[in-house]
């Protein structure tokens, strides 16, 4: 597809359409995913963001993908985003939801600040940033059990990610996680984990994502709802959660 506003925008309807997602599309929504698009292939060399290029695969498996997140999220919600990486899943969400305020972490600044600058040029003003290592930040008493969801997309294993990102969740909130097709086998492997850092109940909610030919795209959601604080034991150095998974 050749990229221009007026193609991008009939083709992101009519994905949005076919999965179910068109009530999340308005005009100015689809104007902020063309800019983003623009954007983030324009900078892709620069900040090496996404290996997917072609504007039909990324409104499909970035966009679209993200966006189906949105239902799970409650109404004016705080988010903590783990491991964003080029802003997935937070800028796609704080196009679709400006009632939720998104704070977007990774450990690469390159990368916080393409997203930063993202937000700033599409007037995003839920999103804040923060370079720093997820398993530091939920040792901050600011930052730890203070926020309604932590996310993650292609960020670590199960039961790796629960520790990275349950710390940051307040009891009652939750973990919601986009996995591959490894789901419910990192589930098996992550269910210590989860009673050791407060976690309580987990839904796995198959998600599977249609272009109406030839690409489907399957990517279940884990939830894990926050049941009683993390004991002041955890989140670990990297270091041991790595080479000792709980
Ligand atoms: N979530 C994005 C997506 O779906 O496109 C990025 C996924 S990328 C494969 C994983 C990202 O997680 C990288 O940007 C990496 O820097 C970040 N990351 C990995 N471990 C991390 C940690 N312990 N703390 C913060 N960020 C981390």
């Amino acid at each position: 597809m050749e990229l221009n506003e007026k193609n991008f925008i009939s083709e992101l309807t009519r994905v949005f359409g076919l999965n179910g997602l068109s009530s999340y599309l308005d005009k100015e929504r689809c104007e902020k995913f063309y800019r983003l698009t623009v954007r983030m292939l324009e900078e892709n060399e620069k900040y090496n963001l996404t290996a997917i290029k072609e504007p039909e695969q990324i409104i499909l498996n970035h966009y679209a993908d993200c966006v189906m997140m949105a239902k799970k999220l409650t109404r004016g919600a705080s988010v903590i985003d783990i491991g964003c990486g080029a802003g997935f899943p937070t800028l796609p969400l704080a196009i679709v939801r400006d009632d939720l305020r998104i704070l977007a972490v990774d450990s690469t600044a390159k990368r916080i600040n393409y997203v930063k600058e993202s937000a700033e040029l599409l007037g995003l003003s839920n999103v804040s940033v923060r370079v720093m290592r997820a398993e530091e930040g939920g040792r901050d008493g600011e930052l730890r059990e203070r926020f309604d969801y932590a996310t993650a997309r292609a960020v670590a294993q199960m039961r790796i990610l629960c520790e990275l990102c349950l710390p940051f969740v307040r009891v009652g909130g939750e973990l919601v996680a986009m996995k591959g097709k490894s789901a419910e086998y990192e589930l098996k492997d992550a269910r210590r984990a989860i009673a050791t850092l407060g976690g309580g109940e987990v839904k796995i909610e198959s998600v599977v994502l249609t272009d109406g030919a030839s690409e489907e795209l399957t990517h279940p959601l884990i939830s894990v709802k926050k049941k009683q604080k993390t004991p002041s034991a955890y989140p670990r150095a990297f270091a041991q959660i790595s080479k000792k998974p709980l």
